[in-house]
């Protein structure tokens, strides 16, 4: 038999496309003592993680949730509850995130309608509105925050062409909730989901979910069992609700962690979280620029806490990253699928968000590239 030392992890500074670093108090948060699923102290708790969860997304939705797992969990709950076979869907593709929305749609059953754009771009109104005189649709996604390019999706006037065409709008709101404005209720916005590991600063394991009355109806009206059990939010509502009666055991002590994470998240303020992804943006985007880097997305539509970065062909991209690694116990990522080995993907998410990480970081690339 091997001998299996103590876990001992290197203290990472994690500028990737998540997961972020994660705030001491939520990891001191996930070592209280677990507590049974039906505890009356964890119901409690669950109330608390679900207005908290109503406050990072601003909206009233009741049926808000964290489902269990990580953010591709959240994607499958969007997607199956609603879809029901031979149902049309359009789904913009971007990005990587928006062909595994088409993938997953697909599985169950839907007929899957592509929007098409170039990876770095966004989709205007008039593009929507275009794919929405063609057909009814019953369900429109967008991925509001691609992580595989550093596009942010504007999100205004989307709702209302969705909704004049009969459909629900759903969002992946995976890499900007809790680092750029998502309100929900405002962008009209029926079905979203995020991730904990992003913007939230939590450890990966959840997936925010909330769910609008308008889609609630339709997931009470399907005229077929939703497809997947474990995510059949008509199930799991009552667990969630008023009932608290058991459908899985939640993962205790991600919950934890997660209204410690919320609860940090509120003490900052939205308002003043938004600002400082912003700034620090700014800072980092300044100094590559400073150092020769193009930044692949226009300004006009760069998401703020995810920074893609071309890596000109004199640079070894993939050498910088693993040196800084080694050398600075920096994680910064590569691109994904069209932008493998073009970019590099810099994350500013939650905890990681700080001017020390920027100045350190930028100082490194500097040495290893000069
Ligand atoms: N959607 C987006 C935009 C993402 O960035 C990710 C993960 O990076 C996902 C979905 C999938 O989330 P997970 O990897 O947590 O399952």
């Amino acid at each position: 038999m091997s001998e299996y030392k103590d876990l001992n992890t290197p203290a990472r500074i994690l500028l990737g496309p998540g997961p972020s670093m994660v705030h001491p108090r939520v990891l001191s948060a996930m070592s209280h003592p677990v507590l049974g699923h039906l505890d009356p102290e964890f119901l409690k708790m669950m109330t608390d993680v679900q207005e908290l969860l109503r406050y990072v997304f601003q909206t009233d939705n009741e049926l808000t949730i964290p489902v269990s797992g990580t953010g591709s969990a959240g994607m499958e709950a969007a997607l199956c509850n609603f879809i029901e076979p031979g149902d049309d869907v359009l789904i913009g593709v971007n990005g990587y995130f928006g062909e595994r929305l088409c993938d997953m749609a697909g599985r169950y059953g839907a007929g899957v309608h592509r929007m098409d754009k170039s990876w770095g771009d966004v989709f205007s109104l008039e593009e929507i509105q275009r794919e929405l005189d063609m057909r009814s649709y019953k369900l429109v996604a967008l991925v509001h925050a691609e992580t595989s390019t550093g596009a942010l999706q504007p999100l205004e006037g989307v709702a209302s062409l969705v909704h004049d065409n009969g459909g629900l709008f759903l969002i992946d709101c995976v890499t900007s909730l809790g680092g750029v404005p998502v309100d929900i209720d405002k962008h009209g916005v029926d079905i979203a989901y995020s991730g904990t590991q992003k913007c939230l600063s939590c450890p990966p394991g959840l997936s925010p979910l909330t769910i609008s009355e308008r889609a609630r109806e339709v997931l009470h009206s399907r005229e077929s069992k939703v497809k997947n059990w474990y995510l059949d939010m008509s199930l799991v509502e009552h667990y969630w609700g008023d009932e608290r009666t058991y459908h899985h055991t939640a993962p205790i002590s991600m919950n934890f962690a997660l209204r410690e994470a919320l609860r940090l998240v509120q003490e900052e303020g939205l308002e003043a979280r938004y600002t400082r992804h912003r700034t620090h943006a700014e800072m980092l985007w300044d100094g590559l620029n400073d150092l020769g880097f193009e930044l692949y997305v226009p300004e006009a539509h760069r998401l703020p806490v995810l920074t893609t970065v071309s890596v000109p062909e004199s640079v070894d991209g993939a050498g910088v990253r693993r040196q800084l690694l080694e050398k600075f116990n920096i994680e910064i990522a590569g691109g994904l699928g069209a932008l493998a080995g073009k970019v590099w993907r810099i994350g500013l998410m939650g905890y990681s968000s700080r001017r020390e990480n920027i100045t350190l970081l930028l100082k490194a690339i500097q040495d290893l590239v000069e």
